[in-house]
């Protein structure tokens, strides 16, 4: 068709299957197995639903103000969106336009190179050590931008907070995205480092470790400049890109600090008990800080593995990629559900 050469063309990421059907144990989208706070629960019942009518605030300040005074940061400092997706291909469109190449880990999330491709922001990607781990030199050369997650996905692994101190201040002029969609699983956070360099960002999320997925709400924290350029961008785009659910419900989940507390605690008590029942396996495991683990089978191939735990109805995560094409992501979910998976691979394993 003549109007196909204007298109376009990209290729699309590929999120994790969302199986149609129930009794699925579902470990591979790294969604929260916990319901969010019961307080989310209750403003939703509450919400006035005839104000949806009119659109909602367009900078969601009951959201960012919440935020504001949770982080002890300006809300000038804060911008949201609809999931931290949302915020980061905000990022790229804003920030990435040097025409230098832009840098980030060869094993990572897998969005990166898609937002890259779609906005023709030229892209390199710097290999991680055998360990999973961020070789600094590798970001100590000339870029136009930088993102890394820390935790990182899908390894797991964290990277010493000093290390990326490091990199963030080799790059003066650069902007460097720390994507901390994991960090509330045991992880460093680098928002202490905001007010010392005005070109770091930290991109967090809600659908994690607040168990909110479905509500989409991400935000980003830097200096008011970075965050102001980031607004001008998203208000020639979408102005509101936060609908009055989302501000409320967000704004419930983060004064609910309690309840987020033990959520977090049950998932990291969890993962570190699959993380030793899976080595009594024969498994190899990186040492996740997320709310996932990252594993390979001394014997078994990956997506032997992969395959059996589907058609029993354990959905984990696996891709056929260089480097990790032996390894699984398994979310953590419910300590019943663990149980499940490493009852169903003990005897898998035996009976091979
Ligand atoms: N960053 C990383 C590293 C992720 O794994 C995910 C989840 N797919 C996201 C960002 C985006 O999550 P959300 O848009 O739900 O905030």
């Amino acid at each position: 068709m003549d109007w196909e050469k204007n298109v376009r063309r990209t290729e699309p990421y590929v999120a994790g299957e969302q199986p149609g059907q129930g009794g699925v144990v579902k470990l591979n989208t790294n969604e929260c197995p916990y319901p969010p706070s019961p307080k989310v629960g209750e403003v939703l019942k509450g919400l006035d639903f005839e104000g949806l009518r009119l659109y909602p605030d367009m900078d969601a300040k009951e959201l960012v103000n919440t935020l504001a005074d949770y982080y002890h940061v300006k809300p000038g400092q804060i911008f949201v969106g609809v999931g931290s997706d949302d915020v980061l291909a905000m990022s790229f469109l804003t920030f990435f336009n040097g025409g230098k190449p832009i840098l980030f880990p060869d094993i990572t999330y897998s969005f990166y190179d898609v937002w890259a491709e779609v906005f023709r922001i030229p892209y390199r990607t710097c290999p991680l050590d055998g360990d999973f781990r961020i070789q600094k030199e590798d970001y100590q050369k000339p870029n136009g931008g930088i993102v890394i997650p820390n935790p990182n996905a899908p390894t797991g692994v964290m990277e010493d907070v000093g290390v990326l101190e490091e990199i963030v201040a080799a790059n003066p002029g650069s902007v460097v995205v720390i994507d901390e969609a994991y960090v509330d699983f045991g992880g460093e956070s680098m928002l202490p480092l905001i007010g010392r360099y005005p070109n770091l960002m930290v991109v967090q999320t809600f659908s994690k470790s607040r168990a909110m997925a479905g509500m989409r709400i991400g935000f980003a924290i830097a200096n008011e400049k970075l965050i102001g350029y980031l607004k001008d961008v998203k208000f020639s785009f979408n102005s509101y890109t936060m609908g009055l659910p989302a501000i409320l419900a967000g704004k419930a989940a983060l004064l609910d600090q309690a309840y987020f507390k033990e959520t977090v605690g049950k998932i990291i008590d969890t993962r570190e008990w699959a993380k030793e029942q899976l080595k009594g396996l024969g498994f190899t495991l990186t040492d996740s800080k997320s709310n996932f683990v990252f594993a390979s089978h001394r014997s078994i191939p990956a997506r032997e593995i992969f395959q059996a735990l589907k058609e029993n109805n354990i959905y984990v995560r696996y891709w056929d990629k260089p480097r990790i094409n032996n390894h699984l992501r398994i979310t953590i979910g419910t300590r019943e559900q663990m149980e499940t998976l490493v009852a169903f691979l003990e005897n898998y394993i035996k009976e091979r």
